[in-house]
């Protein structure tokens, strides 16, 4: 099954597409765009970024880390539209824990309220907010995910830093 470039959620209905990369949405596809300079990053480089966000301290909350990526889902319903979302989050584990039980109440009330796509995507998202709620992520090094996120910041301060150069 496809899973997104950016984000890494499997892709079950719909998604962007871009190339032959394939995103669940809009947002993803942007920050996706990204992966293309990102490839071209030197690998020590990215490596050293990687090991100073996952051993500092968390951005969210400035407490002890490690600092790694905990993704949440959430839906949102009214009547015949239903909007669904994947939210990566970069921090501690704890503040990762808070997003996807704030995801979880808030798919939970707002997201059944739309057919079809309400009754069939709020257990989705629920599912997978309990699923990586309960799934013990490995404490002693950073995941791919955090990897693979972590080379899109990078690549986003290389574009960023090349646009603010003057022309002349
Ligand atoms: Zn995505
Ligand atoms: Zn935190």
């Amino acid at each position: 099954m496809a899973s997104c470039s950016y984000c890494n959620t499997t892709i079950l209905f719909g998604g962007k597409r871009t190339g032959d990369l394939r995103f669940c949405n809009e947002k993803c596809a942007q920050k996706g765009a990204l992966a293309l300079v990102a490839n071209q990053l030197s690998p020590a480089d990215v490596a050293s970024y990687i090991y100073r966000v996952y051993q500092g301290s968390c951005p969210k909350c400035s407490g002890p880390g490690p600092v790694d990526v905990h993704t949440s889902y959430r839906v949102w319903s009214a009547l015949v539209m239903t909007s669904w979302s994947s939210r990566p989050l970069v921090a501690c584990k704890s503040c990762g824990t808070k997003q996807k039980l704030g995801d979880t109440a808030f798919s939970l009330f707002l997201g059944w309220w739309g057919f079809p796509w309400g009754i069939i995507m709020t257990p989705v998202q629920l599912g997978r907010n309990i699923f990586t709620l309960l799934k013990a992520s490995d404490p002693n090094a950073p995941s791919p995910a955090l990897e693979k996120i972590l080379r899109l910041h990078l690549a986003a301060q290389l574009v960023e830093h090349q646009h603010q150069e003057p022309a002349a």
